[in-house]
């Protein structure tokens, strides 16, 4: 049985895909503690975590404060430049409109993420912003990592909101 409220811990010994988006997927995880969207996110840099973040939308009243930008800014920060041509992303779904810009304009290496998004994702799902014809940057992409866990705890968020939405219509 599949428990998504439970934090991941992969081995150290074998650091792939699955590994670095189970560290995104416990920023995730943090983010529904805070009831905010869970959504999370790391920035890899030569094989170590080197800035992660979550959703903080709600909480800080800034439609911007996606768990990408932030981890994007906390990466450069930490490298001391604003490229981040050497830098993996790692996010639990599919980046939006402006997430997938801004990994364009950080000159990202390659983004990875989990659920797909066909209605608002940018990078393959509703458009793909990574292999634009006119931009001199393209980064890979790849999706489906934790696919299962990635949508079911999205899933439930989003049934806990309506079932208090419906809680609150009946009083
Ligand atoms: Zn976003």
């Amino acid at each position: 049985m599949l428990n998504i409220f439970e934090k991941r811990f992969p081995s150290e010994l074998n650091r792939n895909d699955e590994y670095y988006m189970s560290h995104a997927y416990n920023q995730a995880l943090i983010a529904w503690e805070k009831d905010e969207v869970p959504v999370g996110a790391v920035v890899v840099q030569a094989g170590q975590i080197i800035a992660s973040a979550h959703n903080q939308t709600r909480r800080t009243l800034d439609p911007t404060a996606h768990a990408e930008i932030l981890a994007i800014s906390q990466a450069a920060k930490y490298i001391g430049d604003w490229r981040l041509n050497e830098c993996k992303l790692y996010v639990t779904k599919e980046p939006c409109p402006m997430c997938s810009g801004a990994l364009v304009v950080s000159r990202i290496q390659g983004v990875y993420f989990g659920l797909n998004d066909p209605k608002m994702g940018c990078l393959g799902g509703a458009i793909n912003l990574s292999n634009l014809p006119s931009s001199n940057h393209k980064f890979k992409v790849k999706g489906g990592i934790l696919k299962k866990e990635t949508h079911a705890l999205l899933n439930a968020f989003f049934e806990k909101k309506r079932a208090e939405k419906k809680e609150k219509e009946a009083h």
